[in-house]
């Protein structure tokens, strides 16, 4: 505490506050004290600090104090008029250390703007900083490129090789891109693996092409983390201020539908937000609306597609392919239309319709002594996140009252090797209820051959995109060699899709392959028509009894 008079000098000092300041008491007093410790000479005189008049009274202030020895220290004061006789004298100083608050302070808008894991800037900052960015962008039309990277199959690595793993990588990462880019760009993480860069200052947008793709080469290259190498890739969506104007959250928007174009795309590269993304989308919700009606109008039927058994040239059993009969689109392909279905959450009820559908025709074949046939249905990640899956597929059984196993299911690698604990009990479930299970598309995406063989199912149906040139691609038809050779050696039974020729079908049942499907047999086709495809198929391969073949 010190004392002032008009003339802003220290009537009296404490002794707490001449320690405080480096002082002793008898140094300060009578000289003027807020020079004295602005770092000014102690002169005495009255000089233009505060006095009580020009002291703001009555408000707290933060100012930098200098002790005797140089040395600063952040303080806050207040100041309170002292009065005689109605009269302002003076004024009390209580001042008092605030350098530790102020760390802490500190420390907190650092956690705030700052991401724990990688140190870089985090969401609230990137925001800010993009802010900033399109002003300057905007002050001296210089553009500038919002970047958004989103690392392929992070999640893998945190599942496989743990946590502490997975943040390394995330710090790796951060490292790579902050030598990729220059220090006035602004790297920051979003969150999960999700990063984001600002570049400003962009020439022209081959720069930012060049940038994109250096990121994307520097990030393929492996990690050497915690003694081991992991390998990583991103994808990235681009956005460029001003030619896609916007506010920050536009920006992002635009860079976040790039993004998704491009890991669409198949992952490991860029694409630049264009206005037909943004009509890709509006189309996409309108289709939305659409799907919504579609289901309670009866718009959708299943196609049915033979599959034959390689050896006997039997009908081994049908795959259900779900068509949606447009009003406006005429038929469209579930290609087409699945994605959206999934991304709405209607696959849901859609997928308890396509079971349904195939039951109920499994009976009706089954009625009109059309000998029981297997049916193979399509299942999607979504519906597989249901933890009453199996008992909901239970009780659709026992509604049509078929046997489990001429149901058969089929999932894809994806859905399998996500959650591995959950899936094998969801398939463990299947296998006691009796259907089949199937790994639809095999090849296409990421397996672990441990849990393939840990998984309880019968089959693998290699991809159409490798049987499609097994012919004249050595690498295609090395690729479908393994898989039949893994599918035996595991006791799985091998389906290849997508057959379209006879030397195609002749290849794969050279290579061992157990069943077939695809155009070269027949084309999905609806329930009706099965029946009399089957006539045809039995009077041109004679030694094919499809009836015996699907009930022995
Ligand atoms: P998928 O399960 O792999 O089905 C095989 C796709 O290949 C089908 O396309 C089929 O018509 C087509 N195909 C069959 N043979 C040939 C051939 O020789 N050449 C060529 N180029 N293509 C052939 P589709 O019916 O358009 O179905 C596409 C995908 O949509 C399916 O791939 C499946 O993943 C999904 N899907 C179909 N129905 C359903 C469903 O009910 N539920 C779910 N969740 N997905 C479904
Ligand atoms: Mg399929
Ligand atoms: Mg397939």
């Amino acid at each position: 505490i010190f004392g002032l008079d008009l003339n802003a000098q220290a009537s009296f000092v404490n002794p707490a506050a001449a320690k405080m300041l480096g002082y002793e008491v008898e140094e300060l007093v009578g000289k003027s004290l807020f020079t004295i410790v602005h770092g000014g000479q102690a002169t005495g005189a009255a000089l233009p600090s505060p006095t009580p008049g020009q002291v703001e009274l009555g408000r707290v202030i933060v100012e930098v104090f200098r002790r005797k020895d140089g040395s600063e220290f952040h303080a806050e004061y207040l100041s309170t008029p002292i009065e005689e006789d109605g009269k302002v004298v003076g004024s009390v100083v209580v001042f008092k250390d605030i350098s530790e608050r102020r760390e802490m302070e500190e420390r907190l808008a650092a956690l705030a703007k700052f991401d724990t894991v990688t140190g870089l800037a985090n969401r609230y900052q990137f925001h800010e900083k993009l802010k900033h960015a399109i002003a300057t962008a905007k002050r001296t039309s210089s553009p500038c490129a919002v970047l958004l990277l989103d690392l392929d199959h992070f999640k893998d690595v945190n599942d496989t090789l743990g946590h502490a793993v997975g943040d390394l990588l995330l710090k790796g990462v951060a490292e790579r891109l902050q030598i990729a880019t220059r220090e006035t760009d602004t790297v920051a993480r979003l969150g999960g693996d999700e990063f984001a860069v600002i570049a400003t200052n962009l020439g022209e947008s081959e720069q930012t092409v060049e940038l994109a793709s250096r990121i994307l080469a520097d990030l393929s290259e492996p990690f050497l983390l915690d003694g081991q190498e992991v390998f990583t890739a991103a994808s990235i969506g681009l956005t460029l201020f001003p030619s896609d104007h916007g506010e920050p959250g536009q920006l992002l928007k635009n860079a976040d539908l790039a993004l998704y174009e491009a890991k669409a795309e198949g992952r490991g590269t860029y694409k630049f937000f264009s206005t037909e993304m943004q009509s890709r989308v509006q189309s996409r919700k309108s289709m939305e609306r659409k799907l919504r009606g579609a289901l309670s109008d009866n718009q959708f039927f299943l196609c049915y597609q033979p599959r034959i058994d390689i050896a006997t040239h039997r009908l081994s059993g049908v795959e259900a392919l779900i068509r949606w009969r447009s009003p406006e689109k005429g038929i469209v392909s579930p290609n087409d239309f699945i994605p959206v279905a999934e991304s709405t959450g209607l696959i849901v009820p859609l997928g308890t319709w396509v079971l349904e559908e195939a039951c109920r025709q499994i009976v009706k074949w089954r009625d009109h002594d059309f000998s029981p046939l297997t049916v193979a249905v399509n299942l999607s990640a979504v519906q597989f996140k249901n933890a009453n899956f199996a008992s909901d597929v239970q009780s659709v059984i026992e509604r049509f009252g078929i046997d489990p196993r001429h149901l058969e299911l089929e999932i894809t690698e994806s859905m399998v090797m996500d959650r591995v604990d959950e899936v094998t009990t969801l398939l463990g479930q299947f296998k006691e209820l009796g259907v089949q299970l199937a790994i639809d598309d095999f090849g296409t995406g990421y397996s672990s051959l441990a849990y393939l063989k840990r998984f309880p199912v019968d089959k693998l149906k290699i991809d159409q995109s490798f049987v499609r040139d097994v012919i004249v691609d050595a690498e295609d038809a090395a690729i479908v060699k393994t898989i039949i050779g893994l599918s035996k050696n595991l006791g799985l039974e091998c389906v290849a899709e997508g057959i379209e020729s006879e030397e195609q079908f002749k290849r794969l049942r050279d290579l061992g392959c157990d069943e077939a499907q695809g155009h070269y047999f027949s084309k999905p086709m609806p329930a009706d028509d099965l029946p009399q495809w089957c006539n045809r198929w039995g009077e041109t391969h004679p030694q094919s009894d499809f009836r015996s073949a699907a009930t022995a």
